[in-house]
């Protein structure tokens, strides 16, 4: 019988969330989802002095916002409980002992004192210090020293960690599912500390035990863990445990829009887009860090565009909805390099997908921005604004900038619109206009244009000077939707004050 499909979001909650770990979690979750497999959240917070106040909850709101959901995990519970490796502590001792003493593992007392000497001594050699088979023989180990001395050191309480005897010029081999076989010879491998001598295992020894103890079959995680799969193949071996080994998949970076390296944290809010799912306050500094969802991105475009941030679908469909996503994932179309993260894309998709949303929803959100100004209207009536906008903004949240004239006479008007489109005669064709308009009674958008057309066509006046006159008395610029719409909507009473109030205005400033 095949395995059944269990995976793991695995994060560590030392901050916020960055958008290359939601994109981990996403193609988890449609993996898990596409084979009816089943999604699990586990925290991996056995580094304390990293713990940051609020990441975990963090994560797990983030997560919520995007849709991704979870069958177990430390939010909800599930059958393999605890799931925050801190509440598991007590399992992981008895599996590095297994280590030590099946003779994979052994103590190690050296101080960081001892460690930070032979740092030095490495680097005045100019070479790098890692602890291995080639001087672990010179350090202060159970390989080193002898039994009674190791007995009478951890009978005196002295700290230890307990660290893995990599083999000697071993072949390990990892096959990831998206880069085929990795082959790594032992030797460049280090001794990594699987044991810390606060009682907490290191994130190496707690993940792999956690990941067999849960019955996980693929770990589909960053590129950034590649170069730890080694250990992680020989820890399972060490452990008894090959034959249940899951499969690995190493996701490519995601990269910055320009030139090569990792989408960092920082680079967020310095090039002007958010890098995290949510606003993040660091706890410590009080630095904002922005959100995607506090920008006025919809969850569902952020979703589409991490979708197609390492993946493809080899067609060209773009606009994924999660279901779509599920049915069409596979691990074979994850590519093996770094995807750029493009800004100005990511817009874009946000626009389509408001295009996609229904008028209520945006009436919904745009309704706030008009209750934090104070302004009242009714309720069909932002519905036809938004209509009429939702083509022109990218955002919700640009849609005042839109249409704020369908709630405010102009009081000023452009002055550049001005200079470019007012001329001489533009008072007095604005003046017989607004006579033809008044005395419009089918007070239609099409009917409007149909009479307005007319009676410039008649007069053989230019089209775009009588329009464009008109439009900078209306809306008080010269851009902007359709200005025919613009009156229907105003309503007659409003279009004969505002056109007086503009001719007032901006004869006075001609006339000066
Ligand atoms: N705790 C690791 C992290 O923060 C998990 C890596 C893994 O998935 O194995 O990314």
């Amino acid at each position: 019988m095949e395995k059944k499909v269990r995976v793991r979001f695995a994060p560590s909650p030392t901050g916020p969330l960055h958008i290359g770990g939601v994109r981990t979690a996403l193609y988890n979750y449609l993996f898990a989802k596409k084979y009816k497999g089943d999604f699990i959240l586990r925290i991996e917070d056995t580094d304390q002095s990293r713990l940051v106040v609020g990441a975990e909850e963090y994560i797990i709101e983030s997560l919520e916002w995007c849709g991704i959901k979870f069958d177990e995990g430390v939010h909800i519970g599930g059958q393999y409980a605890p799931y925050r490796q801190s509440e598991r502590k007590d399992i992981y001792k008895q599996y590095a002992d297994y280590l030590i003493e099946k003779g994979n593992a052994y103590y190690a007392f050296d101080t960081s004192e001892d460690l930070g000497i032979k740092k030095k001594e490495y680097e005045s050699r100019k070479q790098t210090f890692q602890y291995s088979s080639a001087n672990r023989m010179t350090m202060n180990n159970s390989l080193a020293i002898n039994d009674t001395e190791v007995k009478q050191k951890i009978n005196n309480g002295e700290p230890y960690v307990i660290r893995i005897k990599i083999p000697e010029k071993e072949t390990v081999e990892v096959n990831d599912l998206i880069r085929g076989k990795v082959i790594v010879n032992s030797s460049q491998l280090d001794d990594k500390v699987l044991f810390k001598s606060d009682g907490f295992p290191t994130y190496h020894l707690a993940n792999v035990v956690d990941d067999y103890l849960m019955k996980i079959s693929h770990v589909i995680r960053g590129e950034e863990w590649l170069p730890s799969a080694p250990l992680h193949v020989l820890l399972y071996r060490y452990l008894d445990w090959e034959n249940e080994m899951p499969l690995f998949a190493h996701l490519p970076l995601l990269l910055k829009p320009e030139g090569n390296g990792k989408l960092s944290k920082r680079d967020g809010d310095k090039l002007g887009f958010p890098v995290f799912p949510l606003k993040w306050t660091d706890p410590k500094t009080n630095e904002i860090s922005s959100g995607y969802r506090e920008s006025g991105y919809f969850s569902e475009a952020v979703i589409n565009i991490l979708a197609l941030l390492g993946w493809n679908p080899g067609t060209e469909q773009e606009i994924f909805s999660m279901e779509e996503l599920i049915n069409a994932f596979s691990l074979e179309r994850v590519g093996k390099s770094g995807s750029k993260f493009d800004p100005e894309k990511a817009k874009w998709f946000n626009h389509q997908y408001l295009l996609k949303k229904s008028d209520d929803e945006i009436v919904n959100i745009f309704a706030k921005t008009l209750e934090e100004k104070d302004i009242k209207a009714e309720y069909k009536y932002i519905l036809n604004v938004c209509r009429l906008v939702k083509e022109r903004v990218n955002f919700v949240s640009e849609i005042w900038a839109q249409s704020y004239f369908f709630f405010e006479a102009p009081k000023i008007f452009n002055e550049k619109a001005l200079k470019d489109k007012w001329k001489e005669n533009s008072s007095q064709l604005v003046a017989e206009v607004k006579e033809i308009i008044c005395n419009t009674e089918n007070f239609t958008a099409a009917h409007l244009k149909e009479t307005v057309s007319n009676y410039i066509l008649e007069k053989k006046y230019g089209m775009g000077q009588v329009m464009n006159a008109l439009r900078i008395c209306i809306i008080g610029t010269s851009i902007g939707p359709d200005l025919f719409e613009i009156i229907s909507m105003l309503g007659k009473e409003e279009i004969e004050r505002r056109i007086n109030f503009a001719l007032q205005t901006v004869n006075a400033k001609f006339i000066k």
